[in-house]
């Protein structure tokens, strides 16, 4: 199959096996390039393991630290007609060169939500690694079916009080033009607290801890994105913004309730990049191509594994890291200091349809956004025929 992109909106409906892998190679060879990460344990699991910043942490603990890890994803096997996903790509391709390194990896491919692939999660660290010292909640879902009554619950990317109306870019059709957001309704913040809040973060701690499997000490955090002003009335102080106040309030509650077990429990705030996640919220494609173009010129730009390398040497596992009123991580302060924000909000305030692609660095979110699929990467034919069917064991 010769496999180009097929974009609909915000996303992009195929991917390439070839540019996935090589891909994971780049942030594989990122972090080989740092030094050694010292004090990082060696069993970990990784809740969303795929794609994105959950990826990027998987690949930071496996090839920065030679740990051992344990993945869980919800994505698409390939089938002789149709690509897999990115998703099942990128892992087949971690699975590859953990082997070719000798590290162990697992990935359980299903719904992380239900109690079928939690007890599947403790099966496995039972039989393979004993414990866990390190457990990565990454996930980013529009939907979860509560285990318990197996009612669905979906998200919502609204303002939060009053209607918004603001700019945005619309990818598809290379306009700047101006949208307007109703505000959600009661129902609409409690179901997007259900799907992005803290509750699935708290319901794996209690099954790993029941089960015996979360090692004294043990550490885990879950992401969060906290941003500023430009981006808090569709952020920050938006449904999903309510949805991320639940995973403070989550992280509290599992530093309590596991005391004994000395648990540490983090938010990390990490900062807007292109992901499958952060493409698909109104408003973010703007706000992301012109923060790109002034973090560059900064030279303060970050991808995911150069966040999350940071997250693991400053923050994770720091001597002395250093925590916010809330008690989280912050690695976003190259974008939300004032300085930086105010270049973006004059930006921002000028940013029309004629001069958008002079003032914003669209190439670099366009790259970055097809890179997330395989393309557009350097020494990969994307002519030659390739197989689509790739596993991993
Ligand atoms: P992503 O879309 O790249 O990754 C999501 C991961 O979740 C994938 O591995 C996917 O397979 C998995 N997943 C989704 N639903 C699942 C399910 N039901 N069962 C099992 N796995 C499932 O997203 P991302 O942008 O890397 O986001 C990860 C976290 O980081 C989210 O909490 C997000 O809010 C946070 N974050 C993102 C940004 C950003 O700009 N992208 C910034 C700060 C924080």
């Amino acid at each position: 199959m010769v496999i180009h992109p097929k974009i609909r909106g915000f996303i992009c409906t195929n991917a390439h096996p070839l540019g996935c892998a090589a891909h994971v190679q780049q942030q594989i060879d990122f972090i080989q390039q740092q030094p050694r990460l010292e004090q990082v344990p060696q069993r970990v699991l990784v809740i969303g393991c795929s794609t994105g910043y959950g990826l990027a942490s998987r690949i930071t603990a496996a090839f920065g630290a030679g740990a051992k890890t344990l993945g869980v994803c919800f994505e698409k096997e390939p089938t002789e007609k149709r690509t897999g996903t990115a998703g099942w790509y990128n892992t087949a391709a971690f699975h590859d060169a953990a082997k070719a390194q000798g590290l162990y990896a697992k990935t359980i491919n299903g719904d992380a939500f239900s109690d079928e692939i939690k007890a599947q999660v403790v099966e496995a660290i039972k039989a393979d690694l004993g414990q866990v010292d390190l457990v990565v909640y990454s996930l980013a879902s529009p939907k979860r079916k509560d285990p318990k009554s197996g009612e669905v619950y979906s998200s919502t990317l609204k303002p939060v009080g009053q209607a918004y109306t603001t700019k945005t870019y619309d990818t598809d059709r290379d306009e700047v033009k101006e949208i307007s957001l109703e505000p959600a309704t009661e129902d609409e913040i409690a179901n997007t607290v259900k799907v992005m809040g803290g509750e699935d973060w708290e319901l794996w701690l209690a099954a790993l801890a029941e089960a015996g499997v979360l090692a004294a000490g043990c550490k885990t955090t879950a992401y969060t994105y906290i941003g500023k002003e430009l981006t808090w009335p569709i952020y920050g102080h938006a449904t999903i913004g309510k949805a991320k106040e639940d995973l403070d309030r989550a992280a509290a509650a599992l530093r309590s309730n596991y005391a004994e077990l000395q648990l540490e429990a983090y938010v990390s705030s990490l900062k807007a990049l292109v992901t499958q996640a952060s493409s698909a919220i109104p408003v973010m494609p703007l706000y992301i191509s012109l923060i790109y173009g002034v973090m560059k010129q900064e030279g303060t730009h970050e991808g995911c594994i150069e966040q999350i390398y940071r997250l693991f040497t400053e923050g994770l596992y720091a001597a002395s890291p250093t925590l916010d009123e809330a008690h989280r991580l912050r690695m976003d302060g190259f974008e939300t200091n004032d300085a930086t924000q105010a270049k973006v909000k004059a930006l921002w305030d000028k940013v029309t349809q004629e001069n958008f692609h002079q003032l914003a660095d669209y190439e670099g979110y366009h790259a970055d956004f097809l890179k997330l699929f395989g393309f557009g990467i350097d020494g990969v034919d994307y002519d030659a025929d390739v197989d689509p069917v790739v596993s991993w064991s």
